[in-house]
């Protein structure tokens, strides 16, 4: 088994989680989580505790961890609204980045703007305040590093809270999930995604397979940036970037950068396309579900930032 192919079967929970969720309506009037009887027990799911963070710690920002196990002091919310973006789901409240990862976003809206002609972009899920793990959805996302954007363009008007709960993205796979749907992506779909792989801090861009294959097959000019695009379980409704780890951050993991291929090759796409990733079988036996990282399993620097005090807003 190569090395890609175990990352990205350690990866598969992430993806299927993640894919769900986009879709995932929420409400104006979301129930507050019930208080924790016992918020100090070392046994209780760290989750259940980022997710009772409303506010960022006051700390100086700090990367900890891993994509998928990790936490973030000093994040900052993406506004939400700008000039060139809205934010879907606010009842979620996971509008929260490293500060680099929301002036990411900034940019890339307004070249989503320029280039492609879109009135702007839709930013769905970021991470918690706090990051961390999370009660739905998600294994990343949790250092405040993922984002992900839907492949539906801003509309020209700002959208009502109701309609950033309810409205769906739009599916860009056709139904027998071998290419993209003609009717759904478009000319303008390349040069927002290939905006964001050409950003030097971008570390990789998680999409469908199908529509890995429509970029593969659009690109024109410099294709050096399709190397950081990775087929991904899911995210046929939006797409996922991921920065590296911030200068400075020293206890942020990194993960191995992409190799340099563009993937492309029919090879390249070969798993992506077999019958067991297309239509899996469910398995004989169900697998066990992970037991949730427990408050004591947390790295210790993330249990400073759970305790640490709201940061004034
Ligand atoms: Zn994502």
């Amino acid at each position: 088994m190569t090395l890609r192919l175990i990352l990205t079967l350690l990866l598969i929970p992430v993806a299927f989680a993640s894919a769900a969720l986009a879709q995932d309506k929420g409400s104006v009037d979301p129930k507050p989580l019930p208080p924790l009887a016992n918020p100090a027990d070392p046994n209780i799911g760290a989750r259940e505790l980022f997710g009772r963070k409303v506010l960022p710690a006051a700390m100086p920002t700090r990367v900890v961890g891993f994509y998928a196990k990790g936490c973030i002091a000093g994040a900052e919310a993406l506004p939400i609204n700008g000039d060139t973006w809205q934010v879907m789901r606010l009842s979620r409240n996971r509008n929260w980045a490293h500060p680099n990862l929301v002036a990411l976003l900034e940019r890339l809206s307004v070249k989503a703007h320029k280039d492609a002609g879109w009135p702007g972009i839709l930013v769905g899920d970021m991470s918690q305040p706090r990051g961390g793990p999370m009660i739905t959805g998600h294994a990343s996302h949790q250092v405040g590093l993922d984002a992900d954007i839907w492949l539906t363009p801003m509309p020209k008007r700002k959208l009502s809270r109701n309609e950033r709960e309810e409205m769906s993205a739009v599916m860009m796979v056709r139904a027998d999930r071998l290419d993209i749907d003609p009717h759904a992506w478009t000319p303008t779909h390349l040069p927002v995604i290939r905006a964001a792989a050409q950003e030097p801090s971008v570390e990789r861009i998680f999409v469908n397979a199908a529509i890995k294959k429509a970029l593969c097959r659009e690109a024109k000019g410099d294709r050096g940036w399709l190397s950081k695009v990775r087929p991904m379980y899911g995210h046929d409704y939006h797409f996922h970037v991921r920065i590296k780890c911030p200068p400075g951050s020293g206890e942020c993991e990194s993960q191995p950068p992409p190799s340099d291929g563009e993937g492309c090759s029919t090879g390249d796409l070969a798993y992506w396309f077999s019958d067991a990733v297309l239509h899996p079988k469910p398995p004989k036996i169900p697998p066990k579900p992970k037991p949730p990282m427990t408050l004591a399993q947390l790295p210790a620097a993330c249990r400073q930032v759970l305790a640490a005090p709201d940061a004034k807003q």
